[in-house]
């Protein structure tokens, strides 16, 4: 079955909008496979960013995704990557259509409540990252 790696960020976990997220995916069908509250290290959120390495908010962004601890999810069912990214919005909380979580939810570019991987590649490579095989079931 096709899985993604998603992840409420340390704005979404203060604010408490695990339940509202876990919550949507669940209604909308998918099943959750694997779940995890952690304090990101330095050296996973450089890892997890890798692509926006040489983007001038590369700092301020893993400053952020370390600050206060993310809720790490492995969600699974047919299409999920992509639904989950039309679930999540735009990356621009501005810009996000109302329905969304983003759109819902957020305010600015850099504290958007939720991350999802944007393909195959992406999701097979940040499951890797984030989860242990037995951590997913
Ligand atoms: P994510 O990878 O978190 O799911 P995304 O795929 O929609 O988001 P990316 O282009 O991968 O967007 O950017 C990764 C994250 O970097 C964004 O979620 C956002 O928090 C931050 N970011 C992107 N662009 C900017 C920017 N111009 N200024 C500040 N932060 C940014
Ligand atoms: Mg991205």
């Amino acid at each position: 079955m096709e899985k993604t790696f998603i992840m409420v960020k340390p704005d979404g976990v203060q604010r408490g909008l695990v339940g509202e997220i876990v919550a949507r995916f669940e209604k909308k069908g998918y099943q959750l496979v694997g779940a995890k509250l952690m304090h990101v290290s330095r050296d996973l959120a450089e890892a997890h960013y890798a692509e926006h390495k040489e983007r001038p908010f590369f700092g301020e962004l893993v400053d952020f995704i370390t600050s206060s601890p993310v809720f790490a999810m492995v969600w699974a069912g047919e299409g999920v990557i992509g639904t989950a990214r039309h679930m999540m919005g735009k990356t621009n909380p501005k810009e996000a259509d109302l329905g969304t979580i983003r759109g819902d939810f957020g305010v600015s570019v850099g504290m958007n409540i939720v991350h999802g991987s944007d393909s195959a590649e992406s999701a097979e490579r940040e499951l890797s990252l984030w989860f242990k095989e037995e951590e997913v079931t």
